[in-house]
């Protein structure tokens, strides 16, 4: 699993991941939203640069042009519920392509330890398919591990990409540890730590509260 992490290269995403992760800014959901599916724009125009093109020859109002277009439709895959504004910004790039969610929860124990479960699932079937699994924050990197081998009771992929906005060191590790030779991992930036809860240090907090509100 080769790693491209975009906060390597200086680029606009630097300023949509300072907002996310600026305490201030964060607090404004709907800026909080869109700089996630900008982030998630960024990634997936990054990994459209791998795939496979066909020549298509279009009529413009002149002429014939040649424009090599994507040969194959994706399925976007993407982590209940912190996934959801990454997933559209994936989706946003690759418009035509299918969509499944799956749903992963930390049990959290009082001493912090918790189990990540997976409930819900509803995907196309994905045999032979190119899938873009979306996680925004890998942090230990099980419920990206737990939601591919859920993706797999419903087909066997040709291929599956990951694609993160921050990831902790620990959670990339883990990630190309369990998910050998299924694809790439796409990643805004790479953060050193994780805290005893085991969430992303410096990161940005709770993903999925900063988007849709805090649960209870
Ligand atoms: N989920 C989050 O929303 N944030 C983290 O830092 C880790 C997991």
């Amino acid at each position: 699993m080769n790693v491209f992490e975009l906060a390597k290269t200086p680029s606009v995403v630097n300023q949509y991941m300072a907002e996310i992760r600026d305490e201030k800014i964060q607090r404004d959901r709907f800026r909080f939203r869109e700089n996630i599916k900008r982030i998630g724009f960024a990634l997936a125009y990054e990994l459209s640069k791998t795939l496979t093109y066909n020549l298509r020859l279009v009529n413009t109002p002149m002429a014939v042009a040649e424009v090599p277009v994507p040969s194959d439709t994706p399925v976007v895959a993407s982590i209940l519920r912190a996934g959801v504004p990454l997933h559209i910004g994936v989706l946003d790039v690759f418009d035509g392509a299918d969509n499944a969610f799956i749903s992963a929860y930390r049990d959290v124990e009082e001493d912090h330890s918790f189990e990540v479960k997976v409930e819900y699932m509803a995907s196309p079937d994905l045999t032979d398919r190119h899938v873009l699994l979306c996680d925004p924050m890998l942090a230990t990197g099980q419920s990206m591990v737990l939601a591919y081998e859920a993706l797999l009771s419903h087909g066997k992929p040709k291929r599956v990409d990951c694609l993160s906005v921050i990831a902790s060191r620990e959670g990339v590790e883990y990630a190309q540890e369990h998910l050998k030779g299924i694809g790439d991992l796409y990643v805004a930036a790479i953060d050193p730590d994780m805290n005893a809860k085991k969430y992303i240090v410096p990161g940005l907090g709770d993903a999925g509260d900063l988007a849709f509100g805090v649960k209870k």
